[in-house]
């Protein structure tokens, strides 16, 4: 996309809390270790808020945010053997991992201590081309299309990872609280891992999405106590908590039957309240999942390539990446914002 010029358009937060700028920048040239990927497309995640209101500590400005990246390699820099020109790839979340802390060491590199992060850190994806590192790339398999595949490389793989790693086995009750960007994705990956699906959704609105992306069941928690709603299915062995409301997540611990967990990958701002009665007396847990490396996003690239399983977007060109992020950040979107350079 950028090849034959010397400078690409990218979108920045000039400083936190102002306005998307659309501005012209120098063709990135990769460093040791790195690629630059011409972006197709870059999804819009609730996270983005760290770098668009400047809550996470130490983001240097201007910043382009963006961490839902997908697209090609356009130039490699000194030091990488394992990409090429041309490949396509895909770049989420985690940019990098020091190789030197206590959990790099254990090879927990998703735990890096002094992690880089896509659009917080380093820049993102919200521009014709990126520099990426490439130990953190993903390979994008051919039969996903970009304006797909952007939107799980952080709402899919945070989804579909948190679900692998809990104890949940096929025929177990699965619920997904929140039918949004991260949900939908969330119900669909449920319903294929062979879990008993609900859906619990303050938008009554949503059931008829909510069952074609997966639910059996669906709770409409604006009318009914999803705890209880959840007890009378038989109690949740998981709950995948996508919708960032830490009342939502004080509401539904109550649904959780025997060596339960509350899985949560949408952040609330405010601290949560636990019922620590029910959490003692069903021996369940509320713990937290961020998102994962570059094989874990590989990993659910590959896995939705075989299950069929797409977010449903809206795209917008680069110069409207503002009304994406209004769309996402009022959770008017239907279901994922993409940005397409
Ligand atoms: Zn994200
Ligand atoms: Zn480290």
């Amino acid at each position: 996309m950028s090849s034959g010029s010397e400078t690409i358009r990218a979108v920045e937060v000039p400083a936190p809390g102002e306005p998307f700028e659309l501005v012209e920048r120098p063709l990135p040239d990769p460093g040791r270790g790195e690629v630059r990927v011409g972006v197709e497309a870059c999804g819009v995640c609730h996270s983005d808020a760290n770098t668009v209101d400047g809550t996470y500590p130490g983001i240097s400005y201007p910043r382009v945010p963006g961490h839902e990246v997908v697209g090609r390699v356009e130039a490699v820099g000194p030091g990488v053997d394992a990409w090429s020109v041309g490949d396509r790839v895909g770049a989420g979340w985690h940019a990098g991992h020091c190789f030197t802390c206590e959990p790099c060491r254990r090879g927990e590199f998703q735990q890096c201590v002094d992690a880089d992060i896509h659009g917080v850190t380093v820049d993102g994806g919200y521009a014709e081309a990126t520099l990426v590192n490439a130990e953190v790339l993903a390979a994008v398999p051919e039969e996903l299309d970009a304006v797909d595949a952007a939107p799980l490389l952080c709402a899919g793989v945070t989804t579909y990872n948190a679900l692998r790693h809990t104890d949940a086995r096929p025929g177990d009750l699965v619920a997904v609280q929140g039918v949004g960007g991260l949900g939908h994705l969330g119900l669909q990956y449920a319903r294929a891992g062979g879990f008993e699906t609900v859906a619990v959704s303050t938008s009554p609105e949503k059931e008829a999405a909510a069952r074609g992306f997966g639910a059996d069941h669906f709770v409409d928690a604006s009318s009914e106590d999803p705890g209880e709603a959840l007890q009378k299915l038989g109690g949740a062995d998981v709950v995948l908590a996508t919708a960032p409301s830490a009342d939502a997540i004080t509401g539904i611990v109550a649904g959780l039957g025997t060596d339960g967990e509350v899985a949560v990958v949408g952040v609330p701002d405010e601290p949560v309240e636990v019922p620590a009665g029910h959490l003692v007396g069903t021996r369940s847990a509320v713990r937290g999942w961020a998102s994962g490396h570059g094989r874990d996003s590989q990993d659910t690239l590959e896995f939705s390539a075989l299950r069929g399983i797409t977010p449903e977007v809206e795209t917008f060109p680069l110069a409207e990446a503002a009304a994406a992020y209004e769309r996402m950040a009022t959770g008017e979107v239907r279901f994922r914002s993409v940005v397409v350079p």
